[in-house]
Order: C-alpha cells, then sequence, then structure tokens
C-alpha cells in the first residue's frame, strides 16, 4: 500500500515531463495560429510575430528579427478544363512566379511530351503558340534524390518554353501521391524573359491527359485560366533567438528551419515541424544547465520562393565564427541516417556523434553533409555540417500541396527526430575539439 501511494505520488510528474512534445506543440501553433505562411505576404508578418513571441516564452535570448526585401507574387484564380476529344475539369495550380493567362483564359492545343527530355527535342515550330504539358516518372526515394532529377522540368521547363513561344505551360506535379492535389513550387525566368502562365496538374489528371493523348488522334483542346501576380518589392524577415553558451568564441552552432511556407495547406510538414525540430532540442541541451558554444535557432524567411532569408542571413552573419550549420526541412518522418562534413581534428567528434545515434538506430551515411537550403550558403563557405536525413518516402506525397496540414505530422516521429537532434547538438555545443576549417575551405 506504502509503495502504491509513493508510485502514485510519482506517476503525475513523470507523466506529464513525458507527454511534453514542444516540437508538435510548435506544429500545432503555427499551423493552427497563423496557418499558410505565403513569403512577402500579411501572413509570413503574422508568422514572425508568432514565432518571437513563442521564443521568448520558452526562454531564448537575443531574439530579433531581420527583414529584407523580396519580389513578392500572390495566386489568383485557378482552372483548367479539357474541352476536346473529351471534357474533363482539371485539377491545377499555378507554379510559384508563374505568369498570368488573360484575365477570361485562353483556350488552345495542347501538346503532351511523357518526358523533359521529349519536350527538349520538340522542334520550335511544334510548340510555339500551343499550350505544351510535360511530364516524367518521378518515384518515391528515401533520401528525396528524385526531387533533384525530376524537379528540372518545374524549375527550368517554363522558361526554355517561353523562349520558344509556347502559350502556356503545364506539367505533371512534381510528386508522388495518387490524389488530386497538385503540387505547387517555384520557377525561375533569367533576365529577359518575360513569365508565361505555368501550372501543374494533380497526378490523376496528368494521366487522363496523357491516356487520351495515347489513345485518341484527334486534337486535345483545353481552356486555361491563371491569374496570379507578382506584387513588386515586400518585405519579409529571418527570426533569430540564441541560448547563449559559456564560450562565445568557441563559434556559434546554427540549427535552421523556415518559416514561410506555400499557400495551399498549413505548411505544416514544410516546414513548421522543421522549427518545431530544431527548438526543441536546442531547448533540451540548455536544459541540462551550461553548455559551452552558443546555440543560434534560425527560423529563416522567404525559403520557398528563391532562399532569400538564407541569402540574407549569409550576408548578414558569415563573417561570425561559426562552429556548425544544420537544418530540419525534410518534412516529420523519423530520422534514418546523419551524415557529416567536419574538419579533420573533430574526427573523435564525428565518432561520438555516430555512435549516440548509433544506440537510436540512426547509421551514419557515406555521403557529405550540404545542409538545408537556408544554411547552404553558409556550408559552401566552409561553416562545418551535420545533416540529420529525413526518411523521405512519403514526403513528396504532400509537398507543395493543400494536404500539407497537421494531421500529416506524427508526434511520435517528431519524438524520435528531437531525441536525434538533442543528442547530436550536445555534443557539438559541449565538444572541446574545434571546429573550424582550417586548410581554406
Ligand atoms: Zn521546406
Amino acid at each position: 500500500m506504502k509503495k502504491l501511494l509513493i508510485l502514485a505520488a510519482l506517476l503525475p510528474a513523470a507523466t506529464s515531463a513525458q507527454d511534453k512534445n514542444l516540437a508538435y506543440e510548435i506544429t500545432a501553433g503555427l499551423t493552427t495560429e497563423v496557418g499558410q505562411r505565403l513569403a512577402g505576404t500579411e501572413q509570413e508578418a503574422k508568422a514572425r510575430a508568432w514565432a518571437t513571441q513563442k521564443l521568448k516564452a520558452l526562454g531564448f535570448q537575443n531574439i530579433r528579427i531581420e527583414p529584407f526585401e523580396m519580389k513578392g507574387w500572390i495566386r489568383g484564380e485557378e482552372k483548367a478544363e479539357i474541352t476536346a476529344p473529351y471534357t474533363h475539369k482539371i485539377a491545377i495550380t499555378a507554379l510559384g512566379h508563374s505568369g498570368a493567362t488573360p484575365t477570361n483564359g485562353l483556350t488552345g492545343t495542347v501538346v503532351v511530351y511523357p518526358t523533359y527530355a521529349d519536350f527538349l527535342a520538340a522542334p520550335e515550330a511544334a510548340i510555339n503558340g500551343k499550350i505544351v504539358y510535360v511530364g516524367h516518372a518521378m518515384g518515391r526515394t528515401q533520401d528525396g534524390s528524385s526531387y533533384g532529377v525530376f524537379g528540372r522540368v518545374r524549375r527550368e521547363g517554363p522558361a526554355v518554353a517561353a523562349k520558344r513561344g509556347a502559350a502556356a505551360f503545364l506539367i505533371r506535379s512534381i510528386g508522388t501521391d495518387d490524389h488530386r492535389t497538385p503540387h505547387t513550387g517555384v520557377t525561375s525566368w533569367p533576365d529577359g524573359v518575360t513569365p508565361l502562365a505555368a501550372a501543374a496538374l494533380s497526378n490523376p489528371d496528368a494521366d487522363n491527359l496523357e491516356r487520351i493523348a495515347r489513345t485518341s488522334s484527334s486534337p486535345i483542346k483545353m481552356s486555361l485560366t491563371l491569374t496570379p501576380k507578382f506584387t513588386g518589392p515586400q518585405q519579409s524577415g529571418n527570426v533569430l533567438a540564441e541560448l547563449p553558451g559559456t564560450d562565445p568564441a568557441a563559434g556559434i552552432v546554427l540549427v535552421a528551419c523556415h518559416l514561410d511556407s506555400w499557400d495551399l495547406g498549413t505548411g505544416a510538414v514544410d516546414d513548421a515541424a522543421g522549427c518545431g525540430i530544431v527548438t526543441d532540442a536546442a531547448l533540451s541541451v540548455a536544459a541540462k544547465g551550461k553548455h559551452r558554444r552558443t546555440i543560434r535557432v534560425l527560423w529563416a524567411g522567404s525559403e520557398e520562393v528563391g532562399v532569400f532569408g538564407g541569402e540574407a542571413y549569409f550576408k548578414a552573419h558569415k563573417d561570425e565564427p561559426h562552429a556548425l550549420a544544420a537544418e530540419s526541412d525534410f518534412g516529420a518522418d523519423r530520422i534514418w541516417q546523419v551524415n557529416f562534413r567536419l574538419p579533420e581534428p573533430a574526427a573523435p567528434l564525428r565518432a561520438r556523434i555516430s555512435e549516440a545515434l548509433a544506440a537510436q538506430g540512426i547509421g551514419t551515411g557515406r555521403g557529405v553533409a550540404g545542409g538545408g537550403a537556408d544554411v547552404g550558403q553558409m556550408i559552401a563557405a566552409g561553416t562545418p555540417a551535420i545533416d540529420l536525413n529525413q526518411d523521405g518516402t512519403r514526403y513528396f506525397d504532400l509537398h507543395h500541396t493543400a494536404d500539407d496540414t497537421l494531421d500529416k505530422v506524427d508526434p511520435a516521429s517528431l519524438r524520435q527526430n528531437v531525441k536525434a537532434w538533442s543528442s547530436m547538438l550536445d555534443l557539438v555545443a559541449n565538444a572541446p575539439e574545434p571546429l573550424i576549417f582550417t586548410d581554406g575551405q
């Protein structure tokens, strides 16, 4: 009886500590209380205000917003219909930085290319004046490597089509789901190229269009309305917060995520979860008492539309000593692998991190860490890096779609991420080894 009473007295405290899932709380709070956070809009500004308030409440120091200007773009109406040889309404969404059709839309003949290579090989006469569609065969990968290869059609295709006189450019969504949720994502226009109306079809709609092209010899006609617009220079910004260490000269440990999101869903997986993970892990290191190196959290702005936040951070902070840069921006699923890019004298630290993560079932990869987009420039300029790679198998089902919402985030997976990040950060923040490349890298 006495034993039972002691257990009962201990239980509530132990349970609440165990139940605390700050990473999930941040993800839920940001997606519920702010929602979508398109870069350069009022929504992103609200997210910065939410972030500074939250980081202050959590006990961070030196919290600040570092504003910068970027080019604004907002979505308009988006509507498409195949009108011949059969009629079908199409689930479609404009690519970020897409140009517009006339307000009342345009109608035209669709030319269908199953692959980007087919499109590049087509003669200009076949493309001029046409609505061009390009497909691809992206598959699921654990490491997300298919995005780099197949994403080219979205990043580069619209500008190539514009130069060749196309009326509009459509792609199969850069995604791996079979739902009618098209995937947006930014495209780019080299200087002198006028933005063309460019959009992604959901995968089932792309299947349908390709099937019609294969089985019918009649021309395919489509009507298309896209009315996004560029809104000129807009304000965005990075949010920074610190947990000061005892030895400022030992360099800053930078952990990043991005605060902005696409406007279709609520950006839970991309990248509210990342902000939750790195922030929770940073605090768990500080909760142990003193740590040697200052941990700086960066919630970057304007990642999705061109990594303007990462660029602004690099410009403002490249001359400060950084011991490490790492980012969580690949969803909310479990970490399965770690990769490093550390200077040679830090080999013992690397071994300690590998061992700690191996005990959590996380293996050491053969790759070289490159960070996420927002810390990419810092790493390219010589900041040491560690990548904690999340399982990307289902990431591109949700990526940049209206389906990127909180229900897709598994609280237990976030805990697993935080545990791995905490182990890594604790070891890096307190490592006696110098963390600086000295060979001119
Ligand atoms: Zn992201």
